[in-house]
């Protein structure tokens, strides 16, 4: 007999440890943008895995293309080469306009490998061993040291100093308080191009371009982290693209291999001539030829099926729906975001409780902090998904 739902949320509570409260719900299997847990209720999905799964689940192509890897090498080790990371490196550098592509197995490890490409940098210039990077506040850039370190959340970052050394935080969005932290030893700016855990919150152009002639002023690397709002989510394949601010290092995760854990750092032709040489870094499984043709794949998809052009077009209508709600409904204070990455700022309730109704109701989104719901679907939804959501999630919201 089948293990109700019960027992195997019990069961997993007693072996895994306990640092996520997750929902009540035990996922199985899922098909477009639909998920079924293991009871068969079917939700449609506006979380995607934390912005992961861009394709949705089973695109065309994209299961054969893992399946035909795995029969051929899983792993072979950085001591050789292979071709999938030879593939899929020079697409994402051909995507970027960036120089060069270093592999991890995620975000916070991409996140690591920027801060050391930064520091190694200056440190090629000055010999120094007091370097400082300057950070956000209400950002989030992973839970290893170094990434938590550049965390601007005082909650994550509390019990667990002391952190790296040489990290200062200023505020998103006002240039004054970056240029108030530069100092003679700075030598990285690192940001999300749209802060995503944070709340949301889209980069102002003034401000990006602000702290890129900044950086450029004083030869401080630009770290810009697209690890939620790149790969097509902003409506641009990197959300720094529209803005014209290119970075000289840029960590990518998440949607990269819609699925299979992966992600990467790359660096412009500068940062790449004058940084991390053989013995500085190094991964055993990073760039592995299971997880780089999975990249592979993504990218040739998102080029043939016109995946970023798709989603201005329905992040357009997305918007225009989602601000049709905000005027319609007294809870919701305002929507920020760019195409398929939006957030509904919520009043007077919270997003948690939102979030679990939506459940309820059949409707997979999450929060960004306490009073944000986050929608972060599949790139693939049609309009009539969108129109879906609204419909469910104003039941969630009159429930
Ligand atoms: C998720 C995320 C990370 C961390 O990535 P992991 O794959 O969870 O290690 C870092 N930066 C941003 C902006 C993220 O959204």
């Amino acid at each position: 007999m089948k293990e109700s739902k019960e027992r195997i949320m019990e069961r997993a509570e007693e072996a895994v440890l306990h640092t996520y409260n997750r929902y009540p719900v035990v996922l199985d299997r899922g098909e477009g943008v639909y998920l079924y847990d293991t009871e068969g209720k079917k939700y449609l999905d506006f979380a995607a895995g934390i912005a992961v799964q861009a394709l949705g689940y089973h695109y065309p192509g994209y299961d054969e293309a893992l399946k035909e890897q795995v029969d051929r090498l899983l792993h072979t080790s950085n001591l050789y080469y292979n071709v999938p990371a030879m593939e899929a490196a020079g697409k994402l550098v051909k995507a970027s306009g960036m120089s060069k592509v270093f592999f991890t197995n995620s975000g916070t490890e991409a996140i690591e490998g920027a801060i050391k490409a930064v520091r190694k940098y200056a440190y090629e210039k000055d010999g120094r061993d007091d370097h400082e990077i300057i950070a956000m506040n209400h950002s989030f850039h992973g839970r290893s040291m170094g990434a938590l370190s550049v965390t601007g959340n005082e909650k994550y970052q509390a019990p667990f100093r002391p952190l790296i050394g040489g990290i200062r935080f200023a505020d998103f969005n006002d240039l004054e308080s970056v240029r108030a932290q530069v100092t003679d030893r700075t030598c990285g700016v690192i940001l999300e191009t749209i802060q995503g855990e944070g709340g949301i919150y889209p980069a102002t152009e003034e401000f990006l371009k602000g702290v890129k002639a900044l950086c450029e002023e004083r030869d401080i690397l630009l770290i810009l982290d697209e690890i939620q709002c790149g790969m097509g989510r902003s409506g641009h394949m990197f959300a720094w693209q529209e803005y014209g601010v290119k970075p000289n290092v840029m960590t990518c995760a998440k949607a990269m291999g819609c699925g299979v854990p992966v992600g990467a750092f790359l660096l412009d032709e500068k940062t790449a001539g004058a940084s991390l040489v053989p013995g500085d870094h190094g991964t055993t499984y990073g760039g592995n030829p299971f997880a780089c043709a999975a990249v592979s794949k993504v990218l040739d998809i998102f080029e043939e099926d016109a995946i970023v052009d798709h989603v201005r077009e329905i992040g357009s209508y997305l918007e225009e729906r989602l601000d049709h709600l905000v005027e319609t409904c007294d809870c919701i204070r305002c929507r920020r975001g760019k195409g398929l990455m939006q957030g509904l700022v919520i009043g007077g309730r919270s997003a948690g409780e939102i979030v679990l109704k939506s459940l309820d109701k059949g409707l997979l989104v999450i929060t960004a902090g306490s009073d944000v719901v986050r929608l972060v679907p599949p790139l693939v939804i049609e309009r009539e998904h969108v129109d879906e959501m609204l419909e469910k999630f104003r039941a969630a919201l009159d429930a």
